[in-house]
C-alpha cells in the first residue's frame, strides 16, 4: 500500500500536469462512468494529499476522492492515450498529458462537505502540516503498543508498514511499550523522524531510510530493499543479530529485539 509520502508525490505531479486546465474524464471500465461526467470538462484546480487519500478540485466545489488502497496505481502517458491497460477505473486527459488509474479502494465525486467529513476522521498527516500535539494527546493517553497506534489513521495520517518499521528502528524503539508509557521526549522524536523520512520519500518518491554514507551510492539510484534498513531484511545493520518480525496490528513488524529496548516512562 502507497505511504503517506506517495499520495503527496501524487497529488504534486498531478497538479503540475493538469493545473487550469478542463479535463476530460472518462471511466473505460464503467464503474466511475456517472461520476466522471460530474466533473468532464470542468476547470481543474489542483490535487491535495491528506494522510492516503486524494482530492482532486474542480471548479463549482466538485473533487474526485481517491484512496489507492492496496492494489490502486496510476499509469501517465501522453495525448491521445492509448487503448486502456485492464480495468482502468478512471482516465483523465489533459492538454499535453493523461492518467490512467486501475484497483483503486475510493473513487468517487464527492462536494467540499464529504472531503471535509473524510478528512475529520483523520489524524493529523505530518507532511500536510498536520499538528504533533493532537497526535501525542491520543498516544499518551493510549495503552494499546505504540506499534499499532502509529498505523491508525485516526491518530496519525500517512504512516504504513515500512515507515513503521524503519521509524523504530531508527529510533532504537520498543515497537511493544504502550503509549501512555512513552516520554514527551520520545514522542518528539519519533515525529521529528517520521517527518524526516516522509520528506525523503516525498523528494525521491519512495521511501528511503538509508543515508547515503550507508548506501554508499547516490539515494536516487537506490531500488528494492536496499532502500531500508530493517524492512525484511535478515540481519540488523547495528547488531548483526537476525532480524524478527512480530505481529502487530495485523501486520508483520521488523524488528531488532537487541537494538530496540527503549526502557518505559519510569
Ligand atoms: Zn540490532
Amino acid at each position: 500500500m502507497p505511504e503517506g509520502h506517495k499520495t503527496h508525490h501524487i497529488a504534486r505531479e498531478h497538479t503540475k500536469m493538469f493545473a487550469g486546465q478542463p479535463l476530460k474524464v472518462t471511466s473505460p471500465q464503467g464503474r466511475f462512468r456517472g461520476d466522471a461526467k460530474k466533473v468532464s470538462g470542468k476547470v481543474f484546480d489542483r490535487c491535495d494529499a491528506i494522510g492516503n487519500h486524494l482530492f482532486y478540485r474542480f471548479e463549482g466545489d466538485r473533487m474526485i476522492h481517491v484512496h489507492l488502497g492496496r492494489y490502486g496505481k496510476y499509469r501517465t502517458h501522453g495525448t491521445p492515450p492509448p487503448s486502456p491497460i485492464g480495468l482502468v477505473r478512471m482516465r483523465i486527459v489533459g492538454d499535453l498529458q493523461s492518467i490512467d488509474l486501475n484497483g483503486p479502494t475510493t473513487c468517487r465525486v464527492v462536494d467540499g462537505q464529504t472531503m471535509a467529513n473524510v478528512i475529520a476522521k483523520l489524524g493529523p498527516d505530518p507532511l500536510g502540516g498536520g499538528k504533533k500535539s493532537d497526535a501525542w494527546n491520543r498516544i499518551r493517553t493510549s495503552t494499546k503498543p505504540i506499534g499499532a497506534l502509529i498505523l491508525d489513521q485516526s491518530i496519525i495520517a500517512g504512516v504504513g508498514n515500512i515507515f513503521r518499521a524503519e521509524l523504530f528502528f531508527e529510533l532504537g524503539m520498543d515497537p511493544r511499550l504502550p503509549g501512555n508509557e512513552i516520554h514527551k521526549a520520545a514522542f518528539d522524536s519519533l515525529w521529528r523522524t517520521l517527518l524526516k523520512m516522509m520528506r525523503t520519500g516525498l523528494k525521491y518518491g519512495k521511501i528511503i531510510t538509508v543515508t547515503r554514507r550507508e548506501a554508499g551510492v547516490p539515494l536516487a539510484t537506490l531500488e528494492g530493499g536496499e532502500r531500508f534498513r530493517i524492512y525484511k531484511k535478515d540481519t540488523c545493520p547495528r547488531c548483526q543479530c537476525p532480524v524478527e518480525s512480530i505481529e502487530i496490528a495485523a501486520r508483520k513488524l521488523y524488528w531488532c529485539p537487541a537494538c530496540q529496548a527503549t526502557p518505559s516512562r519510569p
